[in-house]
């Protein structure tokens, strides 16, 4: 026997199957929510070309300069696993010309993602993303229907007390001139900021206002706001998706130096926080994006959107002691007590499955009083009992756990009496 065993790589997680159900329930639940806003499910692969994130999700991101898990394939070609899900979904839109069906397209993605991050509670290098993108359009109900559709889920996971930041980054040029306030703002202060933003300033100095260091968020605090920065077009659609949001009953608190943590984003932006979560306290964001689709070489087309972190829900399910859903109980256990009862009960146990009755058999040819232990442990409802005595009656008795009852029945009629229990 090897003299160690092996450990999962940190900053990754086994699910183990008395998590599962909680993860399935939220599945189950996105999938139920997302068909109701007419959003169709979109799985892109594992692995991408490490130009489509670097274009896509920006050179001066933390995800493209220090997060990517990139490797050279035998032909010299640097692929990376995704990091996020948008510009796989802009890639597949383009490239199957997902835009000739509806002007408007819907989508929606479930999985894992990977970034070489630092691992602690809520930050890990394996975790999984509930995403959506509406892409086609720049109107701005389609901004509050898809932070609408955001809260939807949320609720839909029992979580009703996240809150909701909002706030709007204009068009490239608002951003420009935004750029060369801030540029004022931290003349001669550079030197405080920590040693990436004063190379984030050099590059892209909205980033600085997305760092997590103490010593810049005390500098950010009075930064100019973004929203004074916003041409007419920009401030005319942030308050037409806040007028929206109004409208549609969903409260806000405004952000004005809310930015996120991908450079494609334009004009609205959001996030949503949860008191249970700590350090690590947004547990989804999203934002506008007008002018990915044309950068990536497709028609200009704009569109918003959102991921939600699953692990995070997770921790805020637990930390509420929600009630985690468990998958069905055992329903009948199978106790042969001889070889020829085991044969029997094989193709009794076929019979069973195939009715859709979730039923095991005992295969280690256990004692009856081990049977009957390990069937409780299960949280099994009926025990089936087939050996010699039986057999030769041509019967089972079938044993309720529950109240300990037994009854005499022909084999045959098994399913049919399991059905209707
Ligand atoms: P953060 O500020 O927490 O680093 P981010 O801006 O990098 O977040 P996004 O790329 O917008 O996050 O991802 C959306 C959501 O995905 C986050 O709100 C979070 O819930 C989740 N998420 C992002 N990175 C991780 C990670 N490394 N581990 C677990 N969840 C993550
Ligand atoms: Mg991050």
């Amino acid at each position: 026997m090897s003299k160690f065993l092996f450990k999962k790589i940190r900053g990754t997680e086994d699910i183990l199957p008395e998590k599962i159900g909680a993860w399935r329930s939220m599945e189950d639940i996105a999938r139920r929510i997302f068909a109701l806003y007419c959003y169709e499910e979109l799985r892109t692969p594992i692995l991408e070309e490490t130009h489509l994130f670097v274009s896509g999700v920006g050179e001066t991101t933390d995800i493209v300069t220090k997060q990517m898990f990139s490797f050279l394939d035998g032909k010299g070609r640097s692929l990376t696993m995704r990091p996020e899900g948008t510009a796989p979904v802009i890639r597949a839109y383009l490239e199957h010309g997902i835009y000739k069906k509806n002007p408007i397209a819907k989508i929606f993605y479930i999985g894992p993602f990977f970034r070489s991050e630092r691992p602690q509670t809520g930050r890990g290098r394996q975790f999984h993303q509930i995403g959506a993108e509406a892409i086609g359009s720049d109107n701005p109900s389609i901004d509050a229907e898809i932070i609408s559709l955001l809260l939807h889920l949320l609720e839909g996971v029992g979580i009703t007390d996240g809150r909701l930041e909002l706030n709007s980054l204009g068009c490239s040029a608002c951003q420009h001139d935004y750029r060369e306030k801030l540029k004022v703002h931290f003349a001669g202060k550079d030197t405080l900021l920590c040693s990436d933003c004063q190379e984030r300033l050099k590059k892209n100095s909205l980033r600085v206002l997305d760092c997590k260091r103490s010593q810049c968020r005390s500098l950010v605090a009075d930064a100019p706001p973004l929203p004074d920065s916003l041409c007419k077009a920009c401030s005319k659609h942030f308050q037409e998706v806040r007028d929206n949001l109004t409208s549609l009953g969903i409260s806000y608190h405004l952000h004005p130096h809310l930015v996120r943590g991908l450079d494609y984003y334009t004009r609205t932006a959001f996030e949503v926080t949860h008191p249970a979560l700590g350090a690590q306290s947004a547990v989804a964001a999203g934002g506008r994006f007008d002018n990915l689709v044309e950068k990536m070489g497709g028609k200009p087309a704009s569109a918003v959107g959102f991921a939600l972190g699953m692990e995070r829900l997770i921790l805020i399910q637990e930390k509420k002691k929600h009630r985690i859903p468990t998958q069905d109980h055992l329903c009948v256990y199978l106790a042969p007590q001889n070889e020829e009862a085991f044969c029997e009960m094989v193709k009794l146990l076929k019979e069973l499955r195939h009715s859709g009755i979730k039923s095991e058999l005992d295969y280690s040819r256990k004692r009856l009083k081990n049977q009957l232990r390990l069937a409780n442990k299960l949280g099994c409802r009926y025990v089936a009992i087939l050996g010699e005595d039986e057999l030769k009656k041509e019967i089972i008795t079938l044993k309720n756990m529950d109240t300990g009852e037994q009854e005499e029945l022909p084999p045959h009629q098994l399913v049919e009496r399991l059905r209707c229990s």
